[in-house]
């Protein structure tokens, strides 16, 4: 029998091992990001040095996808590892706390639950856009900490109101309460997301997820940013990259307090868009990629995607086809957690290169109840919208879905038109309707 010393020291170091096991997990998503909008990505015009070194340091993900070609979906998905039509949420949510339906629906598991339940500390920083009634709730869904805002979108200073949705003047809350907010959002939320770094305990893992508005509209910015881009002729590009610098200022402060922490090699890290860029009306650009957010050619759902975890993983590029849905249950692998998720791949062995194969046969998308779908096997992706005959493209030699092989190979159409409708049948309708259009909306 070991003394009462020993024992203990036994103890606390096998505790330590087991949290030293277990990574950290930061999840940082930005909205309205277009493909071509960072450094790594191949922007000259946008200085993201923060993001860039993140993706050096981590593994840039080629062929990665979002789920849905617009900001709720995209998040109801990715937070519950299953495509988010099986359980109707195929819509942004009306911005409205007396509104039981339009949300992420209560018997979804969310990966924040997941990891609670597994010990992880839990905070969510920045958009929810989930719900807006109290059951919709951040901290009913698996948080045990919140800061940020309910709806769609925010202003980005208190005093520019104009035009905006109301969902965009809320205040701010923190665990549910009215908090004011002095300065710029983007940085508040940084600053958010660096306080919780530093208050954690290290023996205890945590979860984050940091969910910058920016850069989608409204276009507010202000120096320090702007005068980084004294070059960029066109106005709403420069405000563009002003907000995606501020956002890589923020990441470079999340960074450098990781480091600070000593939690740098032990936290795994995603970073993405949760859709494309809307080009024309944030200056996003999303070349080399045919179309924008909403649609579901390329450039509405292919993403900038990094994951690092320096503990576990090389730094390099992935390319093999992969889908927001992963990040559940790589997150929850990485945690000890082994749920049974229906969509959701554990990436870290195909990361890692211990299994060569694709992690997923197939990828499938549907729009608005059967208004637009796609699915992407291998090299392949067909894209259907309702009332047009469907069209084929070879991603591997024509990333810019610029010549249309469906007349040529119509066996691959047969077969990838069956897949996708079995995969169809699996869906429900949409369980509640987007907004109705904005009339205070400029563009
Ligand atoms: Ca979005």
């Amino acid at each position: 029998m070991l003394p009462r010393r020993a024992f203990l020291a036994a103890c606390a170091s096998t505790a330590f091992a087991a949290a030293a096991s277990r990574p950290n997990i930061l999840l940082v998503v930005v909205d309205d990001l277009g493909y071509r909008d960072l450094g790594f990505q191949g922007a000259t015009d946008a200085k993201s040095p923060h993001i860039d070194a993140l993706a050096k340091s981590g593994i840039r993900c080629t062929n990665a996808y979002v789920s849905h070609p617009f900001c709720s979906p995209t998040r109801a998905g990715m937070l519950t590892g299953r495509y988010q039509q099986r359980f109707g949420h195929e819509n942004n949510p009306v911005y409205n706390p007396n509104d039981e339906v339009s949300g992420l629906p209560t018997d979804q598991i969310t990966i924040a639950q997941t990891l609670q339940s597994a010990g992880y500390r839990t905070g969510h920083i920045g958009k929810w856009h989930l719900g807006a009634a109290p059951k919709f709730h951040p901290l009913k869904r698996g948080f045990d900490e919140s800061y940020g805002f309910l709806g769609g979108g925010h202003q980005y200073f208190t005093a520019q109101m104009e035009g905006r949705p109301a969902e965009y003047l809320t205040p701010l809350e923190r665990n549910g309460k009215p908090e004011k907010f002095e300065g710029y959002l983007t940085d508040r939320l940084s600053d958010e997301a660096a306080a919780f770094i530093q208050q954690r305990d290290a023996k205890q893992p945590w979860f984050l997820y940091v969910a910058y508005n920016a850069p989608h509209t409204p276009q507010q910015v202000g120096d320090p940013y702007l005068s980084r881009f004294p070059g960029v002729a066109s106005d709403q590009r420069k405000k563009l990259d002003a907000m995606v610098a501020a956002v890589d200022d923020g990441i470079g402060r999340i960074l450098a307090t990781l480091k600070q922490r000593n939690m740098d090699r032990d936290t795994l890290i995603f970073f993405l868009s949760d859709n494309g860029g809307p080009i024309g009306i944030n200056g996003s650009d999303n070349a080399p990629l045919r179309g924008a957010k909403g649609q579901l050619y390329e450039g509405g759902i292919r993403v900038p995607f990094v994951v690092r975890w320096p503990r576990r993983l090389k730094p390099g590029a992935y390319q093999q086809p992969i889908i927001s849905l992963d990040i559940f249950a790589t997150a929850a692998a990485a945690a000890g957690a082994k749920p049974a998720v229906l969509d959701s791949v554990d990436l870290l062995p195909f990361l890692s290169g211990k299994n060569k194969s694709a992690p997923h046969k197939h990828l499938f998308w549907r729009t608005g109840g059967g208004v637009q779908w796609a699915i992407r096997e291998g090299r392949y992706k067909l894209v259907r919208r309702r009332g047009v005959a469907p069209e084929l493209y070879d991603l591997e030699a024509d990333i810019a879905e610029s010549k249309d092989l469906a007349a040529a190979q119509p066996e691959i159409v047969q077969r990838l038109e069956a897949a996708l409708s079995a995969w169809d049948r699996e869906l429900i309708p949409p369980v509640f309707a987007g907004p109705p259009p904005n009339p205070g909306k400029k563009k």
